[in-house]
């Protein structure tokens, strides 16, 4: 049987010239008339111009989604709005592979997971449209003495700020877009600096497939100007926030102005744990990519790599030879395993916890290099793995965001428990044995708002992650995400005579 010929991915006709920024459904200058460049990491070359959105620019997209809040889009039924997230899913397959190659100029991942990324968004939003009936039904009480009746509504929030980061914004936008629409929110997004050209492209997408004008706004900009517009608007009524920490704590003090609600994503240090009666064929190479996927700019990279000691020796050996396979090259070329970082910024700072790795006295078993060449206009690592790495050492303590695994051995389950706990972050997890009472044991107590067992990084839209400790609050997929867009009201009603 022949399996369907992959196309060859192209150069997408919309990079290059200047990007706008999206507010109440039109294309629109910055107030200021500014711009700057954004790049393909992986060549270093200038792609587009975006427009350099601030406070002036939050303001009026604010002002159009509060607009469009208020007007018709009020008005839309459940089914209506769960019709048009379908539309929205058709049109975005139309365009997949158009998508995806934006998406991997833009940001460098490879374009086999830009494809995927399409996928599971078309899964997400199908997700969204399931829900929105269930968020929002009235149900009615009648347990109070008397003639009084109550009602329960669930009624949408308002307007939504969703600021992205750079390491998967197509996708990443659907956590703010996704429950937005299904409820009958407003938002308006603030992409990275790094990479916001997906989104823009997605505008059109949306707008084509019906959304009304103001209720997906879009402002381009640097986070320490339109980003930090956006998190202390007083016209907005909730923040969802993906990023670092550290701005995640800017964005709580923005807030407090008229007390936001918020959903804050943060970053991870999180532990994977292999123990000595794992299925190494299957451990090997799926710890590897929890922390090699996206050249280990994932929030939720299992980095700790923590190994049994019976079979620590095996396991790195495994990991060199698994590592050295990976082919890291341009997002676009075929067999790409890892495409570049994100900036020279990021490779920077990779490449520095690189050098402390082996000050500190960890052994570098795989990797460790800049890519040159013809890879050396762009921002490409190879991927590492630090042997025989202690806890207190600072690559295994702070967040690298770059492909660095840190191998740390272990002996027993109530150590290496005591040491994945360890941290400040409590975002993922993983554990990899055949011991049922081994995964349970370890699963539970993993303090982090997500845990896989024998496999690692799967997301299902329907069910979702979060975090806690300084990995944030606020959960993302599942009803429980959708219902954070919605306020509750009880209406007590007097119904006699
Ligand atoms: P970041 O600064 O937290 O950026 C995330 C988003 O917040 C971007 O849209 C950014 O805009 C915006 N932003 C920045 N300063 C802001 C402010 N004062 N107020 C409101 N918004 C603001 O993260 P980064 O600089 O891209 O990366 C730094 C580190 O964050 C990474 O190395 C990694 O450790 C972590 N990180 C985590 C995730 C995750 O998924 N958890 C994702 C990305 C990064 P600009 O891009 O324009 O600055
Ligand atoms: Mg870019």
């Amino acid at each position: 049987m022949s399996t369907p010929a992959v196309p060859s991915p192209v150069r997408p006709a919309f990079l290059g010239g200047s990007k706008q920024l999206f507010i109440g459904g039109r294309w629109v200058a910055a107030a200021a008339g500014e711009e700057f460049d954004t790049v393909d990491p992986a060549s270093g070359q200038v792609i587009a111009r975006l427009a350099r959105g601030a406070a002036a620019d939050v303001d009026r997209a604010v002002v159009a989604a509060r607009a469009a809040f208020e007007g018709p889009w009020s008005r839309w039924t459940p089914l209506e709005r769960q019709r048009l997230l379908l539309r929205i899913d058709e049109l975005m397959l139309k365009h997949a592979e158009e998508l995806a190659s934006i998406e991997t100029t833009d940001m460098g991942a490879p374009i086999t997971r830009t494809r995927n990324t399409v996928k599971w968004i078309s899964q997400a939003i199908r997700f969204f449209a399931s829900c929105t009936g269930a968020a929002t039904t009235t149900t009615a009480s009648n347990s109070l003495p008397g003639n009084v009746m109550t009602l329960n509504h669930k009624a949408p929030l308002g307007v939504v700020g969703g600021i992205i980061p750079w390491n998967g914004p197509m996708g990443g936008q659907w956590w703010t877009i996704g429950p937005a629409l299904a409820t009958g929110c407003t938002c308006v997004i603030k992409p990275a600096e790094d990479a916001s050209l997906s989104i823009l492209r997605f505008a059109d997408i949306l707008a084509e497939a019906g959304v009304p004008d103001g209720v997906v706004n879009i402002v381009t900009g640097y986070g320490s100007e339109a980003g930090a517009a956006l998190a202390a608007h007083p016209g907005v009524d909730k923040i969802s926030f993906t990023g670092s920490t550290e701005t995640g704590r800017r964005i709580v003090q923005a807030s407090a102005g008229n007390l936001k609600r918020l959903q804050l994503e943060l970053g991870g240090k999180s532990p994977d744990i292999v123990f000595a009666d794992a299925d190494l064929d299957a451990a090997v190479p799926g710890a590897a990519m929890g922390v090699f996927a996206n050249s280990g700019q994932i929030c939720y990279s299992g980095t700790r790599l923590f190994v049994q000691r019976s079979v620590q020796e095996e396991f790195v050996e495994r990991l060199q030879r698994f590592s050295a396979g990976l082919k890291v090259g341009k997002g676009l070329d075929p067999g790409v395993d890892l495409g570049p970082l994100i900036s020279s910024r990021q490779l920077d700072r990779v490449m520095h916890y690189v050098k402390l790795g082996g000050e500190q006295g960890a052994r570098l078993a795989a990797g460790g290099r800049r890519l040159g060449g013809e890879l050396a206009g762009g921002y490409f690592v190879e991927p590492t793995v630090f042997a025989g790495v202690d806890q207190g050492m600072t690559i295994a303590r702070e967040e690298i965001f770059g492909p660095v695994i840190s191998v740390i051995p272990f002996d027993t389950v109530d150590e290496v428990l005591k040491m994945a706990n360890d941290t400040e972050y409590g975002l993922g997890g993983g554990v990899w044995t055949r011991n049922l009472a081994t995964a349970h044991q370890v699963s539970q107590g993993i303090r982090a708002g997500v845990v896989w067992v024998n496999c690692y990084g799967a997301v299902d839209p329907a069910v979702g992650f979060g975090g806690c400790k300084m990995s944030g609050y606020g959960w993302k997929g599942g009803l429980e995400h959708v219902e954070s867009f919605l306020y509750r009201k009880a209406v007590y009603m007097n119904i006699a005579g």
